[in-house]
């Protein structure tokens, strides 16, 4: 305790870190305004020297990774990596985040459209030099967003805690985490990751920052509804049993159901007056059968990602890397240091 008082005593070095998928309308612009950031951050005595920004292109089609890679040779205060392919926004900040947790004190993840409020870092570093380990960005309110957003969001949040996968309101991935939960995320292995869900289970002094949300000036969302889906089913079935749960009960209730019915069917039968009941066999054998092929489906869910577990896949595979430590460095690379 008293070494990490002492720690936070000297100035910590920030890493930015930034997925980017399909961003080359806004990402020059973004990173303009977050170099501008970072400098009056060091300029002020908030972060060390070495702070830096670090782009992770998450497989991008566009000029995305051309636009980093220039940006990164021209000014060491950029560093940035590439996927082989389209991992996904969570894989993303979590390859950055592990990437950086040698070289920074603390990290925070924020997106590319800049639709996140960079003036609430100055919070966030309050935060961290209070002692706390994590620091969770939750926006104010969602005037910004269309209904689409503004509904599928709310339902997204009700569904996940009635799942069992208690994720934090309005909070998506702008937060800080200090080396110390970077090194603690760095043990989970799982490869069904969903960020959201397990950064709050890692304990921690932790604390909230209020930001204002902007619109997306350029570009449109990445996040598709089969995106958004997916996202939701990652995260209930990494994080909670909840949906077995609910078959469990459903199919124990049923059963119940079943048994009283036999015994009313034996006693229709002795008593004489079996009435044919067409209708309700076809809707009962249906209604069985839909509801057996759903269960089922969950199950599978559950048991594909056992599959995923059990091979052990990489979560992600960066094809290059360009991260330089001083100018006249030509920027040293894991694996290859492919030019775009
Ligand atoms: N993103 C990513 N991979 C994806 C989808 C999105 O790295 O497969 C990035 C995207 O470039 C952005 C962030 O995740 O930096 C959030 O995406 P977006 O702004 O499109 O989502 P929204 O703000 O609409 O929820
Ligand atoms: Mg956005």
């Amino acid at each position: 305790m008293y070494d990490d008082i002492l720690c936070r005593n000297k100035v910590g070095v920030l890493y930015l870190v930034v997925p980017c998928y399909n961003e080359e309308e806004v990402i020059a612009d973004s990173a303009k305004k977050m170099k501008d950031k970072i400098q009056r951050l060091i300029a002020e005595g908030m972060i060390g020297a070495k702070s830096k920004i670090m782009f992770v292109n998450d497989g991008s089609k566009d000029n995305t990774w051309r636009i980093i890679h220039a940006l990164c040779k021209k000014d060491i205060v950029y560093c940035g990596m590439s996927f082989s392919r389209n991992y996904g926004h969570q894989s993303a900040i979590l390859a950055g985040m592990m990437a950086a947790r040698n070289y920074a004190d603390m990290i925070v993840t924020i997106d590319a459209d800049l639709q996140q409020d960079l003036e609430a870092l100055d919070q966030f570093i309050k935060c961290y030099n209070e002692g706390c380990e994590i620091v969770y960005g939750v926006r104010n309110d969602r005037e910004t967003d269309g209904l689409f957003k503004k509904v599928s969001a709310t339902l997204f949040y009700k569904f996940m805690k009635l799942l069992g996968c208690h994720v934090l309101a309005n909070h998506a991935d702008y937060r800080l985490l200090s080396k110390k939960a970077l090194d603690a995320l760095y043990e989970y292995k799982e490869v069904n990751l969903f960020l959201r869900g397990l950064i709050p289970t890692m304990g921690f002094q932790s604390d909230v920052v209020y930001f204002d949300v902007k619109e997306r000036k350029l570009g449109k969302s990445k996040y598709t509804l089969k995106k958004m889906i997916t996202l939701a089913v990652d995260g209930i079935t990494s994080m909670s049993t909840r949906p077995i749960q609910i078959i469990t009960l459903l199919g124990f209730l049923v059963s119940l159901f079943s048994v009283i019915m036999i015994i009313y069917c034996i006693w229709d039968w002795f008593s004489g007056h079996n009435v044919p009941g067409y209708t309700t066999t076809l809707v009962v054998s249906l209604l069985m059968g839909g509801l057996i092929i759903f269960s089922l489906g969950i199950v599978g869910e559950y048991v594909g990602k056992i599959y995923l577990e059990a091979k052990a896949r990489p979560r992600y595979i960066i094809e290059s890397l360009i991260w330089k430590e001083s100018d006249n460095e030509e920027g040293k690379s894991i694996g290859e240091c492919n030019e775009p």
